[in-house]
């Protein structure tokens, strides 16, 4: 394999690739697009097309493909080779400009929530020049965004590119008021924490829930769980290790700054973790980590399983989007400063995220909803549904200290003012580690952790991008027609402590007297379902910030909303079928014939002794028949709860019945099924176990 430095990033047509296979002139035009947003020129980018495609080639591509992120959550590519007739009857390799820029797959099956109805019935693809083109197998991958004729966008990539373009432009405006008249733009980075969970493929291919959902909806709790907490950066075993090993082998070619990795809290359950990087591309690469992650398993007899709650009562896994604000010349907003000036531009950006995520709790809430992160939020492990930041003692300290006008300490003596030079200089705040909350300041960034594991991380940015915008909007309107910026500003940062000191929360998140004062005093929301949710992205405040940041047009904003619940519905409404299918043809015959060779023995005894007692026999044939008595009326009452769901007028109703109804109908057929299989005989179990499939790999 050679050292990393020797491969790192050969499968990706990056700067150094440009560099030495591009002309001068051809390389500096497109590096003006990529890192200005300039336009570019038909005859550059048919100049960069055939570089691409003569490096492509050269590394062994064949084909080539607009590379986009629909609103399935997933990404999707078709292919089109390279080859072109020559007149000879021979072929040659052919890429132009026009087909780098610009793709129209046929897109019609692809969820557009009715937007494409409406104008047009096929999407165009469009390069995004500031994400690399990379080589996957045969095919060259070409990042690109997804939209319809009409211009709205149908695919993750657009909102997030406008997002961040909305927030450079509103903290751009902001740095020039502190005097800044160099920075050019301001970028979000982000570095993705990834937890998924490894398991033997034999084990899977034999569980139908696994393979249809991606989670088990049958099993009981095994003997051994993670109590012990034994697993949490425990020693990797040698299948997981020779499986990082090469799924990091295979994220470096792709320049993907694979870092961390250890073993997480539940079984079976592991975490990577990539240097971050600018948001629009730490988003390719995580769609693309997932999927190397996958198929890297696929080389290892595993399966890499990314849902957010695999396993009923073992931790669920989620995605920590860390995430922070700097400018092109690489200073970090969220960092506190060296000089009080310095410090009061830090503290005017932590009140503006502080002011975002109180006023757009519900759309932070939203951009993390699917039926597999219900089961996760609230349910003691991840934090809870409801929003809150975490700062730390000391930033807290500075924070109520500027609130009530009162000296931050007892040796700063004088009262604080921002901007003059009593303001004091703290430090970064290392100390405490709150793993609950839910959005935690962690010295120079925040951590939002309420993602779950399969989530594309463009939703929560693109949600947190615009709702900072929205507050650096607000602040730039009024410092720049302030008399006295520094009374201004002052003035305007203790407001903010002031009016959103509710959404700060340093305690534990998983207590439930959190959960109590949040709602109840504090008056924060607690959307525990998706369809609670949901319906709130269409609300007056969310609409008017989205689309007046141009982050979203009020068509785009119904499209979403329709998809997001469709996708939730048909999710469980999968879960379900599945679970009267398995529940039916699986499960019940398994217990009746354990049932049935039980009676037997009972049947053989008797006959052999009349005196011989069969109390346990007897009794256990009781209990089985119980419990098949009653798994299949639950089946019976699942099929008619998923039956009934057909006739739901729209799909907020039908979502809002599956969360009342169908939910309760599974949790109780499994019960029934989870309590046979602790009372049913090992081999007549029909599938593997939570114990066979959590300890399984070695
Ligand atoms: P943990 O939260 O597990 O203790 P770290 O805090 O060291 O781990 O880092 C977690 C992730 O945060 C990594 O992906 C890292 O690259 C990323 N990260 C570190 N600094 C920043 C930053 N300034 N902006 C965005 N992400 C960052
Ligand atoms: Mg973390």
């Amino acid at each position: 394999m050679g050292t990393v430095s020797a491969y790192f990033g050969k499968l990706v047509f990056d700067d150094r690739v440009m560099k030495a296979n591009l002309s001068a002139k051809v390389y500096q035009s497109l590096k003006k697009t990529i890192d200005e947003g300039a336009k570019l020129d038909i005859s550059v980018a048919n100049a960069v097309a055939t570089a691409m495609k003569d490096w492509a080639i050269a590394n062994g591509a064949t084909h080539y493909t607009h590379w986009f992120q629909p609103l399935t959550g997933i990404t999707a590519e078709k292919h089109d080779s390279f080859i072109a007739p020559s007149p000879d009857g021979g072929v040659i390799m052919e890429f132009s400009g026009k087909e780098l820029i610009k793709g129209e797959p046929d897109a019609s099956s692809f969820p557009s929530g009715g937007l494409r109805a409406t104008f047009e019935a096929r999407g165009y693809t469009a390069w995004d020049p500031t994400s690399y083109a990379f080589i996957k197998g045969k095919t060259l991958c070409i990042p690109t965004a997804f939209c319809s004729y009409g211009g709205e966008a149908l695919d993750k990539k657009t909102p997030l590119l406008r997002s961040m373009e909305a927030l450079s432009k509103q903290a751009i405006r902001i740095l020039r008021l502190f005097g800044n008249d160099t920075v050019k733009c301001v970028r979000t980075s982000v570095g993705p924490e990834q937890e998924y969970f490894l398991v033997d493929k034999e084990m899977y291919d034999q569980r139908r829930d696994l393979r249809f959902t991606g989670r088990t909806l049958f099993g009981a709790k095994p003997p051994k769980g993670q109590e012990l907490d034994d697993h949490y950066f425990g020693v990797i075993k040698p299948r997981v290790e020779a499986y990082m090993q090469e799924l990091n082998e295979e994220l470096w070619k792709l320049g993907i700054l694979a870092k961390t990795e250890h073993n997480e809290v539940a079984p079976a359950q592991h975490e990577l973790a990539p240097i971050y990087t600018t948001t629009n591309i730490a988003t390719d690469h995580n769609q693309l980590t997932m999927e190397i992650m996958q198929k890297v398993a696929a080389k290892h007899g595993l399966v890499c399983l990314l849902h957010e709650k695999p396993f009923a009562g073992v931790n669920g896994s989620g995605k920590h989007n860390n995430w922070s604000i700097s400018t092109d010349a690489g200073v970090n907003l969220l960092s506190p400063g060296e000089t009080p000036y310095e410090n009061a531009q830090f503290l005017l950006f932590l009140c503006a995220v502080i002011k975002a995520v109180d006023d757009y709790q519900d759309l932070l809430r939203i951009s993390v909803a699917t039926a597999g992160n219900d089961h996760r939020l609230g349910a003691n492990e991840a934090p809870p549904a409801v929003v809150s930041i975490f700062l730390g003692d000391e930033l807290n300290a500075v924070i109520e200290a500027i609130q009530k006008d009162e000296p931050y300490s007892a040796a700063a003596k004088t009262k604080m003012k921002l901007g003059v030079d009593v303001l004091p200089k703290f430090n970064r705040d290392t100390t405490d580690r709150n793993r609950t909350s839910p959005f935690a300041f962690t010295g120079n960034k925040f951590e939002f952790r309420m993602l779950g594991s399969s989530n594309s991380i463009a939703c929560a940015n693109i949600m947190l991008n615009s709702a900072v915008a929205e507050s650096l909007r607000i602040y730039a309107d009024r410092l720049e027609q302030a008399e006295d910026f520094e009374t201004t500003l002052h003035e305007m940062i203790r407001k903010t402590i002031k009016d959103h000191k509710r959404i700060i929360f340093n305690g534990n998140g998983y207590d439930d007297a959190w959960i109590k004062e949040a709602t109840e005093q504090r008056g924060l929301l607690n959307y525990r379902t998706t369809p609670d949710c949901m319906p709130h992205l269409l609300d007056q405040k969310n609409v008017d910030m989205l689309t007046s940041q141009k982050v979203f047009s009020e068509a785009e904003l119904k499209s979403r909303y329709e998809i997001m619940l469709d996708n939730y519905c048909k999710a469980v409404m999968i879960e379900a079928g599945t679970m009267v299918d398995m529940a039916r043809t699986e499960i019940a015959p398994a217990v009746e014939s354990y049932a049935l060779d039980v009676a037997k023995t009972a049947a053989a005894k008797k006959a052999l002794d009349a005196g011989l007692a069969c109390s346990y026999e007897s009794g256990l044939v009781k209990k089985l028949s119980t419990l098949t008595d009653r798994i299949a009326v639950k089946t019976d009452e699942l099929e008619q709860a998923l039956r009934s769901l057909d006739s739901a007028e729209n799909i907020g109703a039908q979502a809002n019945a599956i969360r009342d109804t169908l939910l309760t109908k599974m949790s109780e057929l499994r019960a029934a099924c989870d309590e046979a299989e602790v009372v049913t005989a090992k081999k007549y179990w029909p599938f593997p176990t939570y114990g066979d499939l959590l300890f399984g790999v070695k």
